[in-house]
């Protein structure tokens, strides 16, 4: 069978080892990157147009919805008919359906589908996949989704991959705060840090973020608050995810008032605190050294 041939555009710190995993697969890459970024055998190019031309289908990992609907408008008219287009970047709903009515225009398929799973799925291959699309986009996007990931859910049509993503990580966020501020009053009432673990971890209150990603350093498995706070998932990609779910909100008129005040606080970690560049997780620190608020 011929190798696959899959442009990508944008290898940034999840996109380079996305695309050496297919290259390693024996899929036929070329990239582009307007940093000059490079990836394990992966052919770059100068130009986006040159990746997309005869590529079977162009993936994209990209900073933001604006980003993508540039990229898009650049290579959708370059793109051979039917050939698809896979954004795997986290970006607004709107942006997403935008760009796959671009696609549908040109005669190009297009399917979202955000990544969970951060650097470390990135390079493992075992990356979780929510795409949005038709079922012909998911089938075609299906071989490159096993490649790079785990799991690939097909959760609707385009957009879904998208409302799937900022929906788990307005979870995620709200979560770790309340584990987080949890513990800490934990800490003020003198309750061993191992002993909340054990009764929590294993009583109503359990969570992804208790259970698999616990905050307080020693206690649970490893995590990054084993490794001082670095990252694993920072906190400025919380405030990137959580800020998409608040615009998502207002635009279908949802109340959202959790995800809100998680935006809130993780913003003034990031802007007005020491949040930048830490870990998520690095709220329990946080809320460790304040008292309550006159
Ligand atoms: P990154 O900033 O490391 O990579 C983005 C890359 O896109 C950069 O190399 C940049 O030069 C390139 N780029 C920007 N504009 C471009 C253009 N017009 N044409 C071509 N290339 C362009 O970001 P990342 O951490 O790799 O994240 C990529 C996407 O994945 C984001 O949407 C992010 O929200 C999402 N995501 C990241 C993580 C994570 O842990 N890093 C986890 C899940 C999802």
């Amino acid at each position: 069978m011929e190798a696959l041939k899959v442009g990508f555009i944008g290898l940034g710190n999840m996109g380079a080892p996305m695309a050496a995993n297919l290259a390693r697969a024996g899929c036929h890459v070329t990239g582009f990157d307007t940093a000059n970024t490079s990836a394990e055998g992966v052919q770059m190019a100068a130009q986006a147009t040159d990746v997309a031309q005869d590529a079977d289908v162009v993936l994209t990992m990209l900073p933001n919805g604006s980003i993508l609907r540039q990229v898009a408008e650049t290579v959708l008219p370059g793109m051979t008919s039917g050939a698809l287009l896979l954004d795997c970047s986290t970006v607004d709903v709107e942006s997403a359906r935008n760009v796959a009515s671009q696609a549908e225009t040109s005669g190009i398929q297009f399917v979202d589908a955000p990544v969970s799973g951060g650097i470390g799925g990135a390079a493992a291959g075992t990356l979780t996949f929510m795409a949005g699309g038709t079922d012909a986009g998911f089938s075609k996007a299906k071989p490159l989704f096993d490649i790079m990931g785990q799991k690939a859910v097909h959760c609707g049509e385009a957009g879904a991959g998208q409302a799937a993503k900022i929906c788990n990580n307005m979870i995620l966020g709200a979560t770790m705060i309340a584990t987080c501020e949890a513990f800490a009053l934990a800490d003020k009432l003198g309750l061993d840090r191992q002993k909340m673990f054990d009764v929590v971890s294993t009583s109503s209150g359990y969570s992804w973020t208790m259970n698999a990603y616990c905050p307080a350093p020693g206690i649970g498995p490893q995590s990054p608050a084993d490794n001082e706070y670095k990252p694993g998932f920072a906190s400025e990609l919380m405030v990137k995810d959580l800020g998409l779910s608040q615009e998502a909100a207002v635009s279908v008129d949802a109340d959202t008032p959790m995800g809100a005040l998680a935006l809130a606080l993780y913003k003034q970690f990031v802007e007005d605190e020491d949040g930048l560049g830490k870990d998520f997780s690095a709220m329990l620190p946080r809320f460790s050294a304040r008292s309550r608020p006159l």
